[in-house]
Parts: structure tokens; C-alpha cells; sequence
């Protein structure tokens, strides 16, 4: 577990930055893939935390894949944005049209169907989840993905409206998310102008390595959209 910002810490799940979860105070911010449950839970019995709650950014394979295992764990109460709530319950990820053609199987068995789990609350804008984090609704890569931003510090943890790595070849860098798993490329890229408009200090996305002094480089992102 890597601390970033007070209160905050990284917790890595993948070589190379590939997925992350995060920690803020005694709330865990996604849990990975199936695999990732174990690791998760040994990160927090060694830094000595007990969870008190459970947060997503989007119910996408890739960041609750740990997390029927990780409430089975801790009994911790589960929240996903409300409009990422029936697939989060069904472990159906809405993907774009052409995701659900026959035949792609690769990266949809990452990032694509999971154990679906029973949530406790819906998250929407402005809603508080402790050390000074609020919730932005950012839609597009799924319906009811959510972001959380603490404005003191300027710190944003984004799930994947932007990625922080090129996924292929793991090299660090924004990127947009995978089209094959963004239904609404249009409205991400809004939200990808969002929230480069609130000029954020620490960026901390699902994949790839923190990005600090982030507001130049998101400027520079969302110019070249
Ligand atoms: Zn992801």
C-alpha cells in the first residue's frame, strides 16, 4: 500500500500499474478483479485498517471482480452510482454495442462480467464518503460511473473516464478508456472535460501509475479530444 495524499493510499493489484484500488481513510475504492480480493484483504490486515465501508466507481469486471469476497470478509456496506446499481446486482457490465458481438472474448473477460452482489446504496452527486471526498457523477464509460474529489488538495480518484497508461503497452500517460467497454464515448469525453476543469493536483485512475502536477496534463488531454 503506497500512501499519495493524506488519508489516501494506493493499493496495487497488477505489475506495471495495470489495476488499482485506493483506501481513503476506512473506505475502499473498487477491489479489482476476482484475484484481487485476497490481495486486497492482506493489504489492510497488514496496515492495521478496518474497513468501515465499501465504494465503485463503475461495476465493470475489472474493479468489483473482488468484491462479493470482500464483503463475505468484512459484512462492510456497498455503494456503486445509481445508474451502475442493476448491473452491480446482475454482474451484467453494460459495454458498447459492439462488445456484445460473438467472438471478442479477450479483454471482456477482463473488464466484463463478475459475481454480482447485493449493494446497500446508490451514489450521486455530492454525496460525502469521508476525508473531505465527494462523489461527481461522470458518466459514459458506464451509465452510473462515479468519481471521487476532494477539493482542499485537489485530489481525484477517477475510476476510468481517463486511464493513466497506454493498456496495451503499459507506458504512462492519459489515455481515453477501450471503446469496445465505453457505451457512451461522447458523454465520457464530457466528463473528461469536467473534470480536467477542476484543475486537479493528483489524478489516481484504475490503471496506471498516480499522476501528479495533473492539471496541465489533463488541460493538455482534453484539447486533444
Ligand atoms: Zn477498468
Amino acid at each position: 500500500m503506497e500512501q499519495i495524499a493524506p488519508d489516501v493510499f494506493r493499493i496495487p493489484l497488477l505489475p506495471r500499474d495495470g489495476v488499482n484500488a485506493y483506501l481513503v481513510g476506512d473506505v475502499l475504492v473498487d477491489a479489482g478483479m476476482k484475484g484481487s480480493a485476497k490481495k486486497i484483504l492482506k493489504a489492510l490486515d497488514a496496515a492495521g485498517v478496518t474497513l468501515s465501508a465499501h465504494v465503485i466507481t463503475h461495476a465493470h469486471g475489472d474493479h468489483v471482480g473482488g468484491t462479493p469476497t470482500i464483503v463475505d470478509a468484512t459484512g462492510v456496506p456497498v455503494s456503486v452510482g445509481a445508474g451502475d446499481r442493476a448491473a452491480a446486482e446482475a454482474g451484467e457490465p453494460v459495454l458498447s454495442a459492439k462488445a456484445r458481438r460473438p467472438g471478442l472474448h479477450g479483454i471482456l473477460k477482463f473488464a466484463g462480467g463478475f459475481d454480482g452482489f447485493s449493494v446497500d446504496h446508490s451514489l450521486t452527486e455530492g454525496d460525502d464518503i469521508g476525508c473531505g471526498f465527494t462523489v461527481l457523477e461522470t458518466p459514459g464509460h458506464s451509465p452510473g460511473h462515479v468519481s471521487f474529489w476532494r477539493e482542499s488538495d485537489g485530489v481525484l480518484i477517477c475510476g476510468d473516464v481517463v486511464t493513466a497508461m497506454h493498456l496495451l503497452t503499459t507506458k504512462a500517460g492519459l489515455h481515453q478508456p477501450p471503446a469496445l467497454l465505453t457505451p457512451d464515448p461522447e458523454r465520457n469525453r464530457e466528463s473528461e472535460r469536467r473534470l480536467a476543469g477542476l484543475e486537479p493536483q493528483i489524478v489516481l485512475a484504475g490503471h496506471g501509475p498516480p499522476v501528479r502536477d495533473a492539471a496541465q496534463a489533463m488541460r493538455t488531454f482534453v484539447a486533444g479530444l
